[in-house]
């Protein structure tokens, strides 16, 4: 019953699966007329591509086990879409063909698995550090998954050097985004939200105490430099960033330092501020 993935699927399937019956043939007018301009079969997930009237669309379904679920971009509500019927009527009428690519494909990834076998660890550390070179998003995720690693062995001072090394990838490339906004006076929305997201997970790094003191006034001597830039439209997330890593005394002085260092009304009155709230000072001016 089970067994390849999709080889059960029958066009009786395809009909219960539709949403309704108008769905049904809507799906089936786009199968004749070869809407379906890509399909391909990876592991037990079936791929496609639609064209619509207004847009393509791509479409997933899974099949676990014998049961099909259902995913498509197109902003239909119901359960099953004409896109999806006629990805599964598409995938019915080529059926052997992409199966027997599927499993040339899986056979493919199965030799290249057994060669890998053959080579020896330090081998397979230079072909996962040549990868990595021009690929940063595969090195956050390497990061990540060797710190998961080590910390669930428990030795933290193996790993310092690691945190150290997530926390420079990061920082790195938020002062990339923060450079290009405070150039250009602001930028993308969608690389704002990415400097966000970094800058919040910097700080959650300092939270649990993964990076030194050293490290935490090189950060703010960064946020500040781009502070004082004041181009990018984020001098507002800077602040609450260097606000957010602020624990001890030492930290808010820094900052009140850094603060000092050009005249202007708006920045006394956040030293005064900090005075007041972070150093429990009583005194004004
Ligand atoms: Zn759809």
């Amino acid at each position: 019953m089970t067994g390849i993935p999709f080889s059960h699927v029958t066009r009786k399937d395809i009909e219960l699966g539709a949403d309704n019956e108008k769905i049904f043939q809507r799906g089936l007018d786009y199968f004749k007329s070869h809407a379906v301009s890509r399909i391909t079969l990876e592991d037990s997930t079936l791929h496609g591509r639609v064209r619509g009237s207004y847009d393509t669309y791509s479409v997933e379904i899974t099949d676990t086990n014998g049961k099909l679920s259902y995913a498509c971009s197109c902003p239909y509500e119901g359960s099953g879409c004409k896109h999806i019927v006629a990805t599964l009527l598409t995938f019915l009428d080529q059926k052997e063909e992409i199966l027997a690519k599927a499993h040339k494909n899986q056979t493919a990834t199965q030799t290249l698995s057994e060669k890998l076998q053959l080579l020896d660890t330090t081998e397979l550390i230079e072909l996962l550090l040549l990868s990595l070179k021009n690929h940063r998003d595969w090195k956050q995720i390497l990061l990540k998954t060797v710190i998961k690693k080590l910390e669930k062995k428990g030795d933290r001072s193996n790993i310092t050097d690691i945190y150290e090394q997530q926390f420079r990838q990061l920082i790195d490339r938020v002062s990339e985004i923060l450079t290009e906004h405070n150039e250009y006076g602001g930028g993308s929305e969608s690389e704002q939200d990415e400097a966000f997201e970094l800058l919040d997970d910097i700080v959650e790094l300092f939270k649990q105490q993964k990076l030194t003191q050293q490290l935490k006034l090189e950060l703010i001597d960064k946020l500040f430099f781009f502070y004082d830039w004041n181009n990018s439209g984020m001098e507002d997330m800077l602040l609450d960033t260097i606000y957010d890593v602020c624990e001890i005394s030492t930290d808010w002085k820094y900052v009140i330092k850094k603060l000092s260092k050009t005249k202007d009304e708006y920045k006394s009155e956040l030293i005064q501020k900090i005075k007041k709230e972070k150093l429990k000072e009583n005194n004004s001016v």
